[in-house]
């Protein structure tokens, strides 16, 4: 049986690419054949709108154990491709989840069902941009986390404390979490600055930056007020090449990647001293 592999694209600042890159994603790494489940975390629900599916029983009902999981998964367009979505009830989910002792791991009971019945090859979680209870659940249920990071001014800012609660909760107990790859974003090819902004954080992140940069791209705009991924909408476009390259070399990275030894490798132990110190 194979095994599931669960990925969080998080970053607790708002408006970064991370729901751009859970659609686009998802849908290239279906493409490439893998079998792949979307869960939309946000109460915003840009990931389920941005795929043409409409709200509907969140995972919310199943971290409250009134439906099982798999009764939420619903077909999208795209081949390959599953959604649990989101719905704004998920709002109202911090609250009435805080009530239960587990609190922290009321998502991964929830989804252990589905992650252990090996359908899926990926399952990827669209996360809130917020450090709260359901980004923590995502990250008590997750192997890998990538992080988006806008190439712009202040691109940095936050990703410390993001890459210190990783480290928190790999040490708290989820043994496997790490940081797959931070992900430039929105990368303007005509701006000086974009550039600069990349040299920075490949500078300080190395290996951990993907060689991957994803454009500013009107069209990846455009595509989720059509209900569609990028690969559906305008296939050819520079934004769709780009999605298709990160899951390529994502995949790569899969192939290649050895487990690290905690503590180890992990990229909060790549963070300069002095960086540390600054994020
Ligand atoms: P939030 O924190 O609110 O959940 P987010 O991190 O999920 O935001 P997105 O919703 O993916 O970010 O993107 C924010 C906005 O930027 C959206 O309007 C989206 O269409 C646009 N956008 C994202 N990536 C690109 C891109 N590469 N080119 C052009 N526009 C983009
Ligand atoms: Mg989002």
């Amino acid at each position: 049986m194979k095994k599931t592999i669960v990925v969080a694209l998080a970053n607790q600042k708002g408006g970064v690419g991370k729901t751009t890159t859970a659609v686009n994603f998802s849908a290239c790494l279906a493409e490439k054949r893998k079998k792949v489940l979307l869960v939309d975390l946000d109460p915003q629900a840009n990931a389920t709108s941005g795929l043409g599916v409409e709200k509907g029983a969140s995972v919310f009902s199943a971290m409250l154990g009134e439906s099982g999981c798999q009764e939420l998964i619903q077909k999208t367009g795209i081949k390959g491709l599953d959604i649990i979505p989101s719905e704004i009830d998920l709002a109202g989910s911090e609250v009435a989840i805080a009530r239960y002792d587990d609190y922290l791991h009321r998502l991964r009971d929830a989804m252990e069902p589905v992650i252990e019945s090996g359908v899926y090859d990926f399952i990827i979680f669209d996360c809130p941009p917020s450090l709260g209870i359901l980004f923590m659940n995502a990250l008590n249920t997750a192997d890998e986390v990538i992080i988006p990071i806008q190439c712009e001014y202040f691109a940095l800012e936050g990703l410390g404390v993001m890459v210190d609660i990783v480290n928190q909760i790999r040490d708290a107990g989820n043994p496997q979490l790490h940081i797959s790859g931070i992900l430039m974003t929105m990368y303007n090819l005509s701006t000086n600055l974009s550039q600069q902004v990349v040299q920075e954080v490949r500078t300080h992140f190395g290996k951990n930056v993907f060689d991957t940069l994803i454009p500013r791209n009107v069209r990846l705009s455009e595509a989720p007020s059509y209900g569609q991924p990028i690969i559906q909408y305008d296939s050819n476009c520079v934004g769709a090449i780009a999605y298709r390259t990160l899951a390529k070399e994502f995949l790569k990275r899969q192939k290649q990647s050895v487990p690290d030894e905690p503590g180890e490798s992990s990229l909060y132990n790549l963070v300069p001293a002095d960086l540390a110190e600054e994020l």
